[in-house]
Formats: structure tokens, sequence, C-alpha cells
């Protein structure tokens, strides 16, 4: 097949593990005989730097004609200053809501490699296969905001069909997996999310008879999330909890440069990155885990290439090395290797 990517290295890390990515991604294209055309563009603070908006207009038009895009991470120290008029952050806030991108996808997984890395027990780790759907364009981060001398307010806020939209597609996904999908909400107290639980119970009695949806209260989610991780499938939540919980449910694999994830909307278009943020304290030294990259180009051939058969290759490839015991500091900090050696040894096994 022919797609047209684009990739956005971004800023600190971001370079060094989206250039891991496309290494893997060119391998697979080699290997099974497709073409995949790249075209690089700005985002965040290297392109506030290289022109002063960190989304430009040329780097927004390729994403829109793109069928995947393929980002490292955005932001730093040196574009953090609060009164600062343009932030990197914005250019990828911006880049979501153009591409229409509702849900956001991050699967947990803990290999059983890593499970001594986590914070928690591995006994309760072993098995844990969970994936996280985030609502990703509503709830208070996008409400209207007040603030007076004394008070400040922020405005929750949700619409029938946005809850649809990504209630439909949690259970699509959970088809393909156990059948089981998990709703977050805090339906005790809160008029959105009353408005949640009523129109996912809907959606998923009128449309998905075959699915087993249950609801939890967020504040004991939090809690089962570490004291029964197994016992989830899919779970389905709004933008803040999501954002909460998905970091949460990150620590179950050991670390955050494990973790890919892909923002998806209605068309073919999807963002793929790595959960991890820019990491400016390791930026630069060669040392950054490159693996959470490399996943996301994995959910990028599955989700909009609808390419299986690649993304369990490239799965199984830095399943291998990581088995083969090749791990960067965040891992094993007395025996590391470098992003350029897991970089390798991925490679090694997806052509083997
Ligand atoms: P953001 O605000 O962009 O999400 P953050 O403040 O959450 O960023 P990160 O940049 O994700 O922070 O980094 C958090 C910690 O995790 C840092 O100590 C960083 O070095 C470490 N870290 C993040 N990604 C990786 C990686 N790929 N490999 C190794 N360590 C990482
Ligand atoms: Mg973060």
């Amino acid at each position: 097949m022919h797609a047209e990517i684009v990739v956005l290295p971004g800023d600190g890390i971001g370079p060094e593990v989206t250039a891991a990515a496309v290494a893997v991604l060119r391998a697979v294209g080699e290997r099974y005989r497709h073409r995949f055309t790249l075209h690089e563009h700005a985002i965040g603070g290297a392109a506030i730097d290289a022109c002063g908006e960190p989304l430009p207009e040329k780097t927004l038009t390729a994403c829109r004609y793109a069928d995947a895009v393929l980002l490292g991470a955005v932001g730093g120290p040196k574009w953090s200053d609060p009164r600062a008029k343009v932030r990197p952050e914005q250019g990828l806030l911006a880049l979501r809501k153009a591409l229409g991108l509702y849900a956001n996808l991050r699967p947990v997984r803990p290999h059983p490699a890593t499970l001594g890395a986590a914070p928690i027990k591995p006994h309760l780790l072993s098995g844990v296969d969970l994936l996280v759907v985030r609502e990703l364009t509503g709830g208070i981060y996008f409400g209207d905001k007040t603030r007076d001398a004394d008070s400040a307010s922020d405005v929750c806020r949700y619409s029938v069909g946005e809850i649809e939209r990504v209630v439909r597609r949690a259970c699509e996904l959970a088809r393909r997996r156990r059948g089981h999908v998990t709703s977050v909400d805090k339906a005790n107290v809160l008029e959105t999310s009353r408005l949640w639980r009523e129109t996912a119970t809907r959606v998923a009695r009128d449309e998905f008879p075959d699915i087993v949806l249950e609801h939890q209260l967020v504040d004991s989610m939090a809690m089962h999330l570490l004291s029964r991780p197994r016992a989830f499938d899919v779970v389905v939540t709004e933008n803040m909890f999501g954002d909460i919980l998905t970091d949460e449910a990150s620590m179950l694999a050991g670390s955050m440069g494990l973790l890919p994830s892909a923002s998806l909307g209605d068309e073919r278009v999807g963002l793929y990155e790595p959960i991890h943020g820019s990491a400016p304290d390791i930026a630069g030294r060669g040392i950054a885990n490159p693996c959470g990259a490399i996943l996301s180009v994995a959910m990028l051939l599955r989700h909009s290439l609808g390419l299986a058969l690649e993304a369990d290759c490239v799965e199984q490839a830095v399943s291998a090395a990581l088995d083969a015991g090749v791990l960067t500091a965040d891992l094993a900090p007395a025996r590391a290797a470098s992003t350029a050696q897991v970089t390798a040894a991925v490679l090694e096994h997806l052509t083997a």
C-alpha cells in the first residue's frame, strides 16, 4: 500500500524517539513492500523558534492531507514562561481540534521483563491488558472560565453527541478485545456525569448488546486500577478523569517511556505519540526510551492504515528486545542500553 505520513518530531527527546520510530516504520515498509512517504514538519517549541507560532499553517495543511501523523513531544523550559503569548502545547491542542480527534487511546500491557520496574507488586500486574479511552474535546478543560478578585470558575459541559461518539468507539474497540467496557464518571455528584452514564447505558444497550458495560465512580476507579487492574478491559471516560486515570494506569507498565497512544476521530487520519512529554532533563543524551514512540507506530499501522499483521510484528519486536534485556535507564539504571541500542535491537527482531 501507499501511505502519506506526517512526522512531527517536536521538542526535547521528541526528535530522538521519533527518529527511532521512523527507522522502524521504514523497516516495516521495506519488509512488507509498502510505500510510506514521510513528510517532516515543525510543531511546538521548535515551530515557535522557526516561525513564531506553535502550529504553522504548513504543518496543519500537511496533517489534514495525511493518512496519519506521528508526533514526538512538545514543550520545554525554554518556552514555559507563563507570560508568553504562544506556548508549545497550544500547537498540539489546536492540531487535535483541527483534525477532529475526540478519542485518545492508551493501551497498558505490562511486559514480563519490566514488571519489577512498576511500583506495584508484580503478582497483581501479570496478565494486565487494558485500554483506556479518554474523551478529548469536551468537559471542564474546554468550558467557559471566569476569574475575579476572589473567585474563579470552570464550566464542565458535555453534549449527548460528544458522549455517544466516544462510547461507541470504546464499544467497537471492546468487540475486538474481551467485550467488556467500564464507563467511569462521578454520577453521584455531577450532572454531566449523569448525562454521561445515561448516554453510555443507552448506546451500549441499543447498539452493542454483545458488550458488557459496567459503571464505576472515578474515585473508586482510581483505587481499583491499583488493587485489581486485571479486572478491566476497555475503560472509557471524560476528558479530565481520563487525563488523571491514564497517568495512573501508565505506572502499571513500569515506565512512561514504554507507552504509546493514538488520538482518533471519524476520519481516517489519526495522531500517534508516546504518552510521555519532552523530558528536558534527559534530552540530548541519547538515553530516552524509544519504545513508547515505536509502539505508537504499531498503533498507527493498525488504526490508520489497517495493517494489523505489521502492527503485531512491531509489537513482537519490541517485546523480544525487552525479553533480551535491552533496556534503557528508566527501566534498568545499572546496565542501561542507549536509545540507539534499543532501536537496533527492535530492528534486528523486526527483520529477522
Ligand atoms: P508534559 O508536561 O509534556 O507531559 P511531563 O512534565 O509530564 O511532560 P515528561 O517529559 O513526560 O514530563 O517526563 C517525566 C519524567 O519521565 C522525566 O523525569 C523524564 O525524564 C522521564 N521520561 C519521560 N519520557 C521518558 C522516556 N521516553 N525515556 C526515559 N525517561 C522518560
Ligand atoms: Mg505529563
